[in-house]
């Protein structure tokens, strides 16, 4: 039993045409770095750094445009396992390594996929895009 918040915009747990609601629900594979009840974590498919993964909240959130302050316990726990994680996959500690976080927001933003996920970027430099 999730002891967090029930996020306000819960009558849209997964939209169908989402890709990143059907990775949740398995019907699109991904190589999974971290689950729990309402976080996922998984490899970019196409990754800009040598290391690049994704971390998602299970619930259908279009963008960081859409959040509210019942989000903001879950989007606290996003940032904090973005390093965690960060560490497990193998980027270097803090500050000789690190990582880099990035949300994209909107079509101004970069934005593609509109389910709320942040890139968590890291490895030896250079890296393809930003
Ligand atoms: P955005 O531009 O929306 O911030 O980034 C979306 C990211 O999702 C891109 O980096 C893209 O490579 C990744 N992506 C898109 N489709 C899939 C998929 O089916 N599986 C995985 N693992 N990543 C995906
Ligand atoms: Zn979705």
């Amino acid at each position: 039993m999730s002891t967090h918040h029930t996020p306000e915009s819960s009558a849209h747990l997964s939209e169908p045409n989402c890709i990143f609601c059907k990775i949740v629900q398995g019907q699109i594979p991904s190589q999974k770095v971290f689950e729990d009840e309402d976080l996922l974590a998984f490899h970019d498919i196409n990754p800009w750094a040598p290391i690049h993964f994704l971390i998602i909240p299970k619930t259908h959130i279009a963008s960081m445009a859409q959040l509210n302050p019942s989000h903001e316990a879950m989007m606290g726990r996003i940032m904090v396992k973005a390093g965690e994680l960060a560490l497990q996959v193998g980027a270097l500690p803090y500050p000789e390594g690190g990582f880099r976080v990035v949300v994209n927001t909107g079509r101004h933003g970069g934005q593609e996929v509109h389910h709320v996920h942040v890139h968590v970027l890291a490895g030896e430099r250079p890296w393809q895009k930003i």
